[in-house]
């Protein structure tokens, strides 16, 4: 039963088949590891157990009758920002901590019918707004590695639950690079899809134009099945995209010979650590054994990346932040003297430091008069940075690069209260792919000093197979993404 923990979708999907374990078994197992190590990660905000156990037998009866999908009765966990009907939605706010969500979002109803079994919701950082998951009201997360350590953010609670084996897999949202980031300093495989891949129907929003779910595993393979299942038009997001979903998992066996490889020089200069530069260098000479090719690109205007998504994510945020008013869900403040009273103290007491920061810089790059020198400054900036990958993706298949100059760092260290842009210049590397709606892959390519390297694979469009199959080749050549930090291993026995 031990080893059951160290599987992914794929063979936990095959042991069920097989009748090797039940559902209701592996459910119970993963729950008793839960309540065992959760308490020192903090890395589930709510733990479903009755519900998940429900869900368990009722993959089992459909195994026994054989009308069971092939991922029936497989356990995973949501990332607290998908609304789940009947279980509280908070999305690491205390705004949202009372919040039982009155509909499941579209990601949630597909997993459900593909007959996963959701373990429980995890922790974020408040409205998905973080690097390191510090800004959650639930507090922290420690990073499984080492719990001095964050797990990345905003996705930490996902990543830290699938790195320390607390689930096989997890559902993530990536704004600025939050799946892909923790998915670099937990050691795993994380995909944010091409913008509109995905519906963001109940998905709590955060900027909009930006937000995109996709998936925190410990392999290619299992974010090809998750996202084959995640995957599809829904005519509830209007942004959602018509195009058929090719197969992901039969799309994994192809040969990267010819594979054109973009290196660009932005992503290896001033500010990415040496070792860093080393394991991914020596990744990319990996593929180039496999038969890739490499050639330096230039994304000319990837400097200008953060600045711009800090003024258009918060002006969107500024927008979708403004229904939290005290009046119709949510946090109300005690006794208000009147409207307005109830409106200031619900938002000013409901909200974290870093929300209000948002709200405040949002609002004023909207506002009359700076309108234009911010907010149609920040989108002509995005069109450029866009333009920029459109020149390169010409020349090349895919992009590849760090996913982040440097490993996981230390709790506090970049306290959001310090300085806000040491934070925000952490997703240096993953934010123009989100202003240019991009999909891209975090996968992991090394150890340094005993903790994970991720590198980066960026491809144009509606290109997640070739991601995929590119992540996986790497994967059937190298052991990276199964090495697993002390917990996952040393708690085996007392799961
Ligand atoms: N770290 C970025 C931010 O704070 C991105 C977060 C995200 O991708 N959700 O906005």
């Amino acid at each position: 039963m031990a080893d059951l923990l160290d599987q992914g979708i794929a063979s936990l999907a095959k042991s069920l088949a097989r009748k090797e374990i039940s559902s209701v078994e592996l459910t119970k197992t993963y729950l008793s590891r839960i309540a065992a190590h959760n308490p020192g990660l903090n890395a589930y905000v709510t733990v479903t157990a009755e519900q998940a156990l429900a869900q368990a037998a009722t993959a089992d009866a459909a195994r026994a009758r054989g009308t069971a999908g092939p991922w029936a009765g497989v356990p995973f966990a949501h990332k607290d920002i998908f609304c789940t009907q009947g279980v509280r939605t908070a999305c690491g706010s205390r705004m949202l901590d009372n919040f039982i969500a009155p509909y499941d979002a579209t990601v949630v109803e597909r997993m459900r019918d593909a007959g996963l079994v959701m373990l429980g919701k995890t922790n974020m950082d408040e409205f998905a707004m973080g690097s390191s998951n510090e800004t959650s009201w639930y507090g922290p997360v420690r990073n499984p590695w080492n719990t001095d350590l964050v797990p990345g953010g905003s996705s930490g609670g996902s990543a830290a639950a699938v790195a320390a084996h607390l689930c096989p897999a997890a559902t993530a949202t990536d704004t600025g690079g939050s799946i892909r980031q923790p998915a670099s300093f937990c050691g795993l495989t994380g995909i944010k899809p091409t913008y509109g891949r995905v519906s963001r129907w109940g998905m709590i929003a955060f900027a909009s134009s930006l937000d995109q779910a996709g998936v925190l595993t410990r392999s290619a393979e299992d974010a090809a099945i998750l996202l084959q299942t995640m995957a599809g038009f829904d005519p509830r997001d209007s942004t959602s995209v018509d195009l058929p979903v090719p197969d992901y998992l039969a799309g994994l066996g192809q040969s990267l010979r010819g594979l054109r490889i973009g290196v660009p020089k932005q992503h290896f200069a001033q500010g990415l650590n040496p070792e860093v530069e080393r394991l991914i260098r020596s990744a990319l000479a990996e593929f180039e054994r496999q038969g890739a090719t490499l050639k330096e690109v230039s994304l000319d205007n990837s400097h200008l990346s953060v600045a711009a998504y800090y003024v258009i994510a918060p002006a969107e945020a500024s927008a979708n932040l403004s229904r939290y008013d005290g009046v119709r869900y949510g946090y109300r403040c005690d006794k208000p003297a009147d409207l307005e009273d109830l409106y200031k103290r619900s938002r000013a007491e409901g909200f974290g430091a870093e929300v209000k920061r948002r709200i405040m810089v949002g609002t004023y790059a909207l506002s009359a008069g700076f309108y234009d020198a911010y907010y149609i400054k920040a989108q002509k900036i995005r069109r450029l940075i866009k333009n920029d990958f459109d020149r390169a993706f010409s020349e090349v298949d895919v992009i590849m690069g760090p996913t982040s100059p440097h490993t996981a760092f230390a709790l506090g260290s970049k306290s959001k209260d310090k300085d806000p842009v040491a934070m925000y210049l952490e997703d240096i590397y993953t934010i123009a792919v989100n202003l240019a709606g991009l999909p891209g892959l975090s996968i992991p390519a090394g150890l340094l000093n005993g903790l994970p390297v991720g590198l980066q694979i960026v491809g144009p469009n509606f290109a997640e197979d070739r991601l995929l199959n590119i992540a996986h080749q790497f994967q059937l050549a190298t052991d990276w993404h199964t090495r697993t930090p002390g917990v996952a291993a040393a708690s085996r026995g007392d799961r």
